[in-house]
């Protein structure tokens, strides 16, 4: 499923239908931190992480599956993630997106958070959106596109050896 930005205006009401639409047919981005909490709980990162080369820079993305390009963690039986109470801060993030720059979406404006310009959006695909009676707030988006930018940062190849290094002791 592609991710079709709307600028995300004020905060909103959200509630997963499971729908599992998000689930396949995209990149999910992981950090050292997803990977190592993910590796914590039994699972082998040679089982989940592919790479794939981004501006000159290697970027570790969750395995999926080839039949239906659905993430290897989604159960297709009951349509939930395996993982759910440690899945990767971008799976956290969704149906949202924090962006620290324009993505040139009409009516789009920066969002001031702890000093920083952030770009916030919704997924209109995402069924959920409008949902339930939980609000989502802006600010909570904002900390975890900021979370997810920092550990993102420390991502690299080396990061990951000393995690494969780690389990294999
Ligand atoms: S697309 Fe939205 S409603 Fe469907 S599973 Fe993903 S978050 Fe939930
Ligand atoms: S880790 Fe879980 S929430 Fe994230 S894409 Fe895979 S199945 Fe979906």
């Amino acid at each position: 499923m592609r991710f079709k930005p709307k600028p995300l205006k004020s905060d909103v009401k959200f509630k997963c239908k499971f729908c599992v639409d998000c689930c396949r047919g995209r990149f999910i981005y992981l950090t050292l931190y997803d990977i190592k909490r993910i590796a914590e709980h039994g699972h082998d990162p040679q089982d989940f992480v592919l790479f794939t080369a981004e501006n000159g820079k290697i970027r570790f993305v969750l395995a999926y599956r080839e039949w239906d390009l659905g993430c290897v963690f989604h159960d297709p039986e009951t349509g939930k993630c395996r993982i759910h109470d440690y899945n990767p801060l971008v799976c956290r993030i969704y149906p949202f997106m924090v962006s620290h720059r324009p993505l040139g979406v009409e009516r789009e404006e920066p969002f001031e958070y702890k000093g920083k310009k952030l770009w916030l959006y919704y997924d209109e695909s995402c069924p959920g959106i409008g949902e339930g009676k939980e609000i989502i707030t802006r600010e909570e988006i904002a900390e975890l596109g900021l979370n997810f930018k920092e550990e993102f940062d420390k991502t690299d190849l080396d990061g990951l050896s000393k995690i494969l290094d780690e389990a294999k002791k």
